[in-house]
């Protein structure tokens, strides 16, 4: 079961949080099609958003949007507060082949941004970029970390793919240090993580979030919350419907001339709405 946990290591000012979200990401590659390095790129990204999510207060959402050059160009995953995270992938038919033995997702993506846009609710959007470092996505993400949000962060990511292409283990961590934090307990964590097995290795061993953790820092952890992780999509007629009034009285006089049911497809979950001519028309007389 996917899972999320995030806690303190005991005694200790650090914020650490772990997820496993390999059914997660399973389910988002057979909703997009996904090619092996497209899940890699597209797992890291979902696990990416879960761990920025653990930092959300109540009816706050985040998303992670990755644009490279590279043949990827652009991989998107939201989560909100509850961890219902919901992804995009532009270019779902990616497979480069492997680099050093691993799946090379840098490659993919290529240069370009990490952006961060945080829904904090009341209409309210932030949204903070960074140029990639390595397009690896975990070192971006720890990029953006210690040097938009000023919080220094080590980050880890990992997909691991199966022979027949489906997900194995997919998951990731994140240790955040306070201006409190002793420096001793820094320099240990920095040497620790340097020998530190891979998230994707430690979840294909059968660790839990909560043992990647114990793992990763080799200290006891103080757990302040555990719980689900879901893929999960809020799309609805309703949202299909206020989409298409941003497009305009003109744009939408258009479609109605053209006298055609028209069909839209939600990009996250693939979902396929209809729009009539009479409800076309109806939306017009309310705008
Ligand atoms: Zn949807």
């Amino acid at each position: 079961m996917d899972e999320i946990v995030k806690g303190l290591i005991k005694d200790e000012n650090v914020l650490v949080a772990a997820v496993n979200c390999t059914d997660t990401v399973e389910m988002s590659r057979k909703i997009h099609d996904t090619w092996p390095t497209a899940t890699a790129a597209m797992g890291r990204v979902i696990a990416g958003a879960l761990l920025l999510a653990s930092t959300l207060k109540e009816k706050q959402k985040v998303m992670i949007q990755v644009k490279g050059d590279g043949p990827l160009q652009e991989t998107v995953a939201e989560s909100d507060w509850l961890f219902n995270v919901r992804s995009y992938v532009k270019r779902p038919h990616i497979y480069m082949g492997l680099k050093d033995e691993k799946i090379d997702v840098g490659r993919a993506v290529g240069k370009g941004f990490l952006n961060v846009i945080r829904d904090l609710g009341l209409r309210e959007f932030y949204q903070s970029s960074v140029a990639l470092q390595t397009g690896e996505i975990a070192t971006d993400l720890a990029y953006y970390l210690n040097v938009s949000e000023q919080i220094p962060s080590a980050v880890s990511l990992g997909v691991y793919i199966d022979e027949d292409n489906s997900v194995k283990a997919a998951g990731g961590f994140m240790i955040q240090t306070m201006p409190q934090t002793k420096s001793e307990i820094i320099d240990f964590l920095e040497r620790k993580l340097q020998r530190c097995h891979s998230s994707s290795s430690m979840i294909l061993q059968g660790l839990d979030p909560l043992q990647m953790l114990e793992e990763a820092t080799g200290l006891p952890i103080e757990i302040l919350q555990r719980s689900k992780v879901v893929y999960n999509c809020p799309c609805s007629k309703d949202r299909v419907i206020r989409a298409v009034i941003t497009l305009g009285k003109y744009e939408i006089e258009e479609m109605i001339r053209e006298g055609k049911t028209i069909q839209i497809e939600c990009y996250f979950c693939k979902k396929k709405y209809e729009l009539t001519v009479d409800e076309l028309k109806s939306i017009l007389r309310d705008i």
